[in-house]
């Protein structure tokens, strides 16, 4: 038997091709409905709006998800927390195919007439969600000098900071380095020994 807040018991249904049945679910998140840095937060409510139609092979499972995403920007590290909904769409098998050629490990398969959301669900969340989440679009990051949040103060600079004995060095530093020539004819002897 399957199990989970994710279960859908579809044996009221039945299995005519043409069947259909909508569904509203108000369903706490399963655990790692994201990444590390972003996701889903296991315990949160997700809202999911369900329709199930039967057809000749199985259930056919199109809906839509809404719930919440936490996490940090990855420029500033400022907490991030935004509405996400997803859109997915899956088949669940009425029967495993009975010859090994025929089945997919990407196959769903009803249980006991239980269909379990959890996977098509945490597939559609993963998709959706981007891997670096920034507070938005332009985030200019932190300073990397004082490590202030530059989106809360764009205007901030530390020229006046710099002495004055050590900006004539940094304008050496960025002239070309004299030793171009030497690192290139390097790059020839590697190519030699391949
Ligand atoms: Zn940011
Ligand atoms: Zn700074």
């Amino acid at each position: 038997m399957l199990s989970g807040p994710l279960v859908i018991d579809t044996h009221e249904m039945g299995r005519h091709p043409g069947t259909e049945r909508t569904l509203q679910l108000t369903v706490p998140a399963p655990a790692e409905m994201g990444y590390d840095v972003y996701a889903v937060p296991e315990g949160s409510t997700i809202e999911i709006e369900l329709r199930l139609e039967a057809i000749m092979e199985g259930l056919l499972a199109t809906g839509t998800a809404s719930a919440r995403a936490v996490g940090e920007c990855v420029r500033c590290l400022e907490p991030i927390d935004e509405a996400v909904t997803v859109g997915f769409q899956e088949l669940y098998l009425f029967e495993a195919p009975s010859t090994p050629e025929d089945a997919d490990e990407e196959d769903h398969v009803l249980e006991d007439d239980q269909l379990d959301l959890e996977i098509v669900l945490r597939d559609a969340v993963v998709l959706a969600l981007p891997h670096n989440p920034l507070c938005g679009p332009e985030c200019p990051g932190l300073c990397p000098e004082c490590g202030a949040r530059l989106a809360d103060d764009p205007e901030h600079t530390h020229g006046e900071a710099i002495d004055p004995r050590w900006s004539a060095l940094s304008q050496l530093a960025e002239q070309p380095v004299p030793s171009a020539d030497q690192s290139e004819s390097d790059i020839m002897s590697d190519d030699s020994k391949e």
